[in-house]
């Protein structure tokens, strides 16, 4: 088992729009619905308890990508597993992994013991969960690329973000790492988090990166990098780039759902970065 075990195709280039590029979900499925349907999404739930199942059928000519996150500290990070992996299966969407979902697959895979950051309210909701979902988690999260670049290179998404070399260099465990967990050092500060670092000058590419992983009170653009992590699951909102249009589509939370243990706003560069 190599730590980072995702495998999917990261060279979508050939894959044309239009995207709606979704931001951090953390099980607030409440919140993804409202956001599919805001962008016209159809969403038809099937069953009852653990045998529910969803069909998501998306506008003409759109699919989503989700930017990853999907799960923790939200109250229903199983149906927000069942929506992703229902539209990817059928096409309709695309996503990358999270430093939330990575830490979902060590669960999986019995190397996670201790149980924080809402990992413990994932687990807890996939108690009443059956075993074939269960068993179809691993499967789904090890398909999944570290990033995707799509529509002729002019568009990117990552998780926590990506320089422009990584885009064309030989998938490497550090590649895949600094896209998951973005620009750290290995250093935490006193509360036990890691040291982020922004990244966004360092990126000087031509491709638009989108991107989520640090709560942002509006989507923040800095170069031709957009954060479109709202903070949903911390009662702010859930936030879709509309692409090629450019447009912001957000909705809001309905409720506070975790109290943020980080100041909001996109971290200071790495000393020494350029500006
Ligand atoms: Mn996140």
């Amino acid at each position: 088992m190599t730590e980072f075990p995702y495998r999917g195709v990261t060279d979508l280039r050939h894959e044309r729009g239009g995207f709606d590029v979704i931001g951090d979900v953390h099980g607030c499925c409440d919140e993804l619905e409202d956001l599919l349907g805001r962008l016209g999404y159809e969403i038809a739930w099937h069953g009852a308890g653990g045998r529910r199942a969803v069909t998501v059928t998306p506008p003409r000519d759109r699919r989503a990508v989700f930017v990853g996150d999907l799960v923790d500290r939200g109250p229903r990070s199983p149906d927000v597993l069942r929506i992703v992996m229902s539209m990817h299966r059928a096409g309709a969407a695309l996503a990358v992994p999270g430093n939330h979902d990575h830490k979902l697959h060590r669960w999986l895979d019995g190397r996670v013991k201790h149980l924080s950051h809402g990992l413990d309210r994932t687990v807890q909701q996939l108690q009443t969960e059956s075993p074939e979902f269960h068993a179809s988690l691993t499967p789904f999260l090890e398909s999944l690329p570290p990033f995707v670049w799509l529509d002729g290179g002019r568009l990117a998404v990552a998780h926590a973000g990506i320089l422009d070399h990584m885009l064309t260099a030989p998938l490497s465990g550090a590649i895949r790492r600094f896209c998951i967990f973005g620009d750290t050092d290995g250093q935490v500060d006193a509360n036990g988090l890691a040291i982020r670092f922004d990244w966004t000058p360092r990126y000087g590419g031509e491709s638009e990166v989108v991107y989520g992983h640090t709560p942002v009170a509006q989507p923040e653009r800095r170069g031709r990098t957009l954060c479109i992590d709202t903070g949903c699951c911390f009662g702010g909102a859930l936030t879709a780039l509309r692409w090629p249009q450019m447009e912001i589509i957000s909705v809001p939370a309905r409720a506070t759902y975790w109290q943020a243990a980080r100041a909001p706003g996109l971290p200071p560069p790495r000393p020494g970065a350029p500006a």
